[in-house]
């Protein structure tokens, strides 16, 4: 199997997205995202890729981008010239900040292919320079407007893949990985281990056995409202069948029933929380127990206790008689929010649902008002 970081990161984003991409090869549009970075790349390497260390002048930079400039996936000329505008002040920026300590590459977008644990792992690796005084850094350039935090960077999959890779190509340990964030113009720095390294062994291998037991559950996540292949989601296809012409319309009608009960459901519960404060404040100012309605029914107020143990006070007290095990049980009700929250691994996710003794599937329906979330 041929996996590389992109393929990993999709897969590990979501499982169904990485065999519409990588197993069914559905066709995608090129972005005005995607033309950008890779013009800026194209750019930088031709700005780099030099046998002696002074830099081309700033117009020479701003030509190459010219010449390398991707044009596909703009919406119209407009868009096209406002990127290629943004790339150039970019571009200058960097001459600015790189020209003066400019150094010949040690690699420069260099392409390998490593063998983990049975997987062919391929990349580009962007740029690696010799650190003066000794060592080496790999840099990558990043489009993102954003920066991440240093958690980010310092748990970054690529990195750590490009670390491995410096070993297993070069045999060296990289003294700094760093990623390069083009628009503000901004590097951030981490380092990596040989355990890191050892890790994301044991994640690549994690992603190559789910991909070959045909694992590609669909998840959903922050980015669905960007993804190319909605249309072949269950996400989302039922949504663009209707834009094309609704070819179930009795079951459309059942579900604008079913959203319209909900929203008012929502309306009711609401109210009911309002009158319950003011009749709870009335039967507190009277000391009524009982308020009758007109038909003769009643409201009754009970009280109802809820107390929370003291859980540092339970500990104390049980952990020196050996008795805390007997109280502690794990709460399936936090088992399940923990894997449907999707912050875990593919394999950590599928380890905890082996975990359980029983796995029953149930279905709950959940109103998503387009205002307050469009996925
Ligand atoms: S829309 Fe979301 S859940 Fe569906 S394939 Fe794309 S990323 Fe996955």
């Amino acid at each position: 199997m041929r996996l590389s970081y992109t393929s990993i990161s999709t897969y590990e984003t979501c499982p169904l997205k990485w065999r519409f991409q990588y197993e069914e090869r559905l066709p995608t549009a090129p972005s005005p995202a995607l033309s950008f970075g890779d013009s800026l790349h194209r750019a930088l390497y031709r700005f780099h890729n030099r046998p002696v260390p002074v830099a081309p002048p700033l117009g020479d930079l701003l030509e190459m981008l010219d010449e390398e400039w991707v044009s596909g996936g703009y919406r119209d000329e407009g868009e096209e010239l406002s990127y290629l505008e943004h790339g150039r002040q970019v571009l200058t920026t960097y001459h600015r900040d790189n020209a003066p300590a400019f150094r010949v590459p040690a690699a420069l977008e260099h392409r390998f292919t490593i063998q983990v644990d049975g997987v062919e792992l391929t990349g580009v690796l962007d740029r690696m320079d010799r650190i003066p005084g000794g060592g080496y850094e790999i840099l990558d350039y990043k489009t993102n407007r954003r920066l991440p935090p240093q958690s980010a960077i310092d748990r970054d999959l690529q990195l750590t893949l490009y670390y491995l890779a410096a070993g297993e190509v070069w045999g060296i340990e990289p003294e700094r990985l760093t990623m390069y964030y083009l628009l503000p113009a901004q590097r951030m720095t981490t380092v990596r281990t040989p355990g890191d390294a050892d890790a994301v062994r044991r994640r690549v291998a994690t992603v190559a056995e789910r991909i070959a037991a045909g694992k590609f559950e669909p998840r959903p996540n922050p980015l669905c409202d960007w993804c190319e292949f909605q249309a072949h989601c269950p996400l989302y296809r039922h949504k663009v069948d209707r834009d094309q012409g609704d070819s179930a319309p009795g079951m459309s009608e059942i579900v604008d029933e079913f959203v319209d009960l909900k929203r008012r459901g929502r309306e009711v519960y609401r109210r009911i929380d309002e009158l319950s404060s003011l009749i709870n404040a009335f039967c507190d100012e009277h000391g009524y127990l009982r308020l009758y309605a007109s038909d003769g029914s009643a409201i009754e107020r009970r009280a109802q206790h809820v107390t929370a143990p003291d859980e540092a006070e339970v500990r104390r007290i049980l952990e020196p008689l050996g008795l805390l095990d007997r109280v502690l049980a794990v709460d399936p009700k936090r088992l399940s929010d923990l894997i449907e929250s999707r912050q875990l691994r593919p394999d950590v996710e599928d380890a905890l649902l082996a975990s359980r003794e029983e796995v029953r599937t149930q279905y709950g329906l959940f109103l998503k008002d387009p205002q307050r979330a469009r996925r």
